[in-house]
């Protein structure tokens, strides 16, 4: 019989048929043999045996209790309304909760009474509850009935409906285990780094996960999976990062005489925050080295980034090379352009700006410039990176906001001299270390912690649209003092007619609620000609007009220092990171700023979550730590494409011990064996070869 390798395709599959097939590539995206044994279970019903409550800690999946229910009560109100009731056995007790059909379950306990209880124990504080966990009433043990560990898979309608059900599946994966070639089986690593790191190997652990014989067969089965799927992403940024570190060469600037120390000592317009020193210290040392820089610096909103970027640029400067700054947005390149421009006018240094809507003529007049080495900073949007655009000597490159750049779109700049020339990668996004460890593992990476002193928190209020009207009595106070308003509309993806159908009413509704001649009210959005969206936006950066109605195109990077009032209409329509980034858009200047968050009464859960975080902390870290917990890695501010993070089994978030275990491992590796040429790792080296193969780039970015 033929064997079946992970990258056969499952109509391959012995005995499978052709319709079962079909469903499983439509309903499951599964498509390879690969896909298949790794579609693991999402759960476990063990009615192998009743335990005791004291049996449960952490690493407890589903548990079958036997005890008394008591005291079956209802506690708070609204939406955390909940039903709540004791539960005891001989080893300890523990809550039972139900957030829903709380009258139906009320009605059925019965208090004092004997239920066999079957669900999830979830930890709050130090203590244990179950929600919403099936109940049975029984008279004694001895009614019941043992029926096993069984593996529960997801499967759709339509599967069940022919037979592949949980069972069926679990049917189909243990018989590709069993045909599978068996150099498909091998463990990559050598024994003895599995033993020091409690590892259990690759194949028992594939054998565990879907047929276990008990709940320590499934933690360590889980625990190697999720080691590998960390591992294998880890493995290969440790291996380019070293390459970058030892192999390939960068530019050395050597000297800082001319403009950055004039620039330093004469121009500074405030003092640096530590951070920003500390940040300009990392890149220093990058610039020193003799190897390439691909440092990302993450900084909060506000927090000072162009400075640094500033700085940055003028070291490559001090060394005869160019630099160039790349912006996501046209608004944010010319921005960036006249901040920059006017902070360098007394240095005599020639700063341009290229975007796609500089006229032809005045194009070709900056390419050629740029080619004799006439430009010294070139800032922009992509359209830097296209073709026609050749440097003299570009040294260094500075990407800011790089989540709105493509890993191709960075990667691009990389060839835009004989070297590689160094790159400094800025973000407002803060990222949670554990992303950020397996997004950009090969980068190196600073932070900036600090604020400029002097900034005032900025009052964040979560507002019902049934109060609009003292808002809006508290925006005319606040214009009358010489301030400045954002109202932003989110995008809703249904129709982008529809949308900016929302944004043309929320602009007439302003236009009556603040009517000229007394107010000026402007528009953007992102389906707006360029030039009139310069316009527009003209408007509001000179003060000329108060408000600015528009949609998220304001998001990144724009600084109104007198603006100090963002209305965010539909708040729950956005993301934590987005509602965060919208926020960062106030409070740049020396006044109190406001942000409120408008919202229906109506509002789910997720929601009103993500208002109460929104109005409890600004710290950008908390925020996007929050925002990985409710979303996941995949949708983080879209940061890599997000297929890039295969994980099935690990958890971004919750699993940060196994992600460090696995960075641990793999530098360890790397370090003693480059290039993996030792006997004890040939395995791993045709592991990772054969990953290479199938895989995206994972090494190069920026
Ligand atoms: P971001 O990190 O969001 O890009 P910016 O670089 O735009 O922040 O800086 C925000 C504002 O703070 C700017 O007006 C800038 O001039 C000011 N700023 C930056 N660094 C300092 C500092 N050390 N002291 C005072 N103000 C600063
Ligand atoms: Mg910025």
């Amino acid at each position: 019989m033929a064997f079946l390798y992970l990258h056969t395709l499952i109509d391959q599959i012995p005995g499978l048929l052709p319709v079962k097939a079909d469903m499983l590539k439509k309903s499951l995206g599964l498509f390879t043999v690969g896909d298949v044994i790794s579609h693991y279970p999402y759960k476990y019903i063990d009615k192998s045996k009743v335990y005791g409550v004291n049996e449960i800690n952490e690493n407890v999946s589903f548990i079958q209790l036997s005890g008394i229910i008591e005291d079956i009560r209802i506690e708070g109100e609204g939406y955390k309304k909940r039903l709540v009731a004791e539960f005891e056995d001989q080893t300890g007790s523990i809550q039972l909760v139900w957030f829903q059909s709380i009258e139906w379950h009320k009605k059925r306990l019965i208090s004092g009474k004997q239920y066999l209880v079957f669900g999830k124990p979830n930890k709050f504080g130090n203590k244990y509850s179950i929600t919403h966990p099936e109940v049975k009433q029984i008279l004694s043990d001895q009614e019941i009935e043992l029926s096993g560990f069984q593996p529960i898979y997801t499967t759709s309608e339509t599967m069940k409906k022919r037979g592949m059900d949980s069972q069926g599946m679990h049917k189909l994966i243990t018989h590709c285990l069993q045909l599978l070639d068996s150099s498909e089986k091998m463990e990559y690593l050598p024994d003895t780094i599995l033993k020091q790191n409690n590892l259990l190997s690759l194949p028992k652990a594939m054998e565990w996960i879907h047929s276990p014989k008990d709940q320590s067969q499934i933690i360590a089965a889980q625990y190697r999976i999720k080691f590998e799927e960390f591992f294998r992403i880890q493995f290969q940024l440790q291996q380019s990062l070293n390459y970058r570190k030892t192999k390939l060469k960068g530019y050395v600037f050597s000297k800082i005489d001319e403009y950055f120390d004039r620039f330093y000592k004469n121009h500074l317009p405030f003092e640096l925050t530590n951070a920003q020193k500390r940040v300009l210290k990392d890149i220093r040392k990058d610039v020193l080295s003799g190897g390439q820089m691909n440092r990302l610096v993450q900084g909060d909103v506000g927090s000072g980034k162009t400075i640094v970027a500033l700085m940055c640029m003028l070291m490559g400067i001090d060394n005869e090379f160019q630099a160039c700054m790349m912006a996501p947005t046209e608004i944010l390149a010319k921005q960036h352009f006249e901040g920059l421009s006017n902070l360098l006018a007394p240095l005599g240094l020639n700063v341009m700006l290229l975007t796609g809507s500089v006229p032809a003529k005045q194009k070709k007049v900056i390419l050629n410039d740029l080619l004799h080495g006439q430009i010294d900073i070139l800032i922009g949007t992509h359209a830097l990176i296209e073709e026609p655009v050749v440097f003299k000597n570009l040294g260094i490159a500075v990407i800011d906001e790089q989540h709105r750049f493509g890993v191709a779109q960075r990667a691009s700049l990389w060839k835009k001299n004989t070297y590689p020339p160094h790159i400094l990668v800025m973000t407002a996004t803060p990222i949670p270390r554990t992303l950020a460890m397996t997004l950009y593992g090969d980068l190196d990476y600073s932070v900036i912690d600090e604020l400029p002193p002097g900034r005032k928190p900025i009052a964040t209020k979560h507002v019902f649209f049934a109060k609009r009207n003292q808002l809006m009595a508290f925006l005319k106070e606040e214009i009358a003092k010489g301030f400045q308003v954002y109202i932003v509309y989110p995008l809703i993806a249904e129709s982008e007619k529809m949308d900016l159908k929302n944004l043309e009413d929320g602009f007439q509704e302003a236009l009556e609620e603040f009517p000229a001649p007394k107010y000026s009210v402007c528009m953007v959005h992102g389906k707006m000609k360029n030039a009139d969206k310069n316009a527009e936006m003209q408007r509001f950066v000179s003060g000329e007009a108060q408000i600015l109605v528009s949609t998220t195109v304001i998001e990144v990077g724009v600084n109104v220092p007198n603006a100090t009032i963002m209305v965010i209409m539909n708040a729950e329509r956005f993301g934590l990171s987005q509602l965060h980034q919208l926020r960062g858009r106030v409070g740049r200047g020396g006044d109190q700023s406001y942000c409120f968050l408008m919202t229906d009464y109506n509002l789910n859960l997720d929601g009103r979550k993500r208002m109460e975080i929104m109005t409890s902390t600004s710290d950008g870290f908390v925020i996007a730590e929050a925002d990985l917990k409710m979303r996941g890695p995949g949708d983080i501010s879209g940061t890599r494409q997000s297929g890039d993070i295969q994980l099935k089994l690990a958890n971004i978030s919750q699993d940060a011990p196994i992600l460090q275990q696995a960075q641990q491992l793999s530098k360890k590796i790397v370090e003693e064996d480059p290039e993996l040429q030792m006997e004890q790792f040939k395995p791993l080296k045709h592991f990772i070869e054969k990953l290479k193969k199938q895989s995206q780039r994972w090494g190069k970015i920026s």
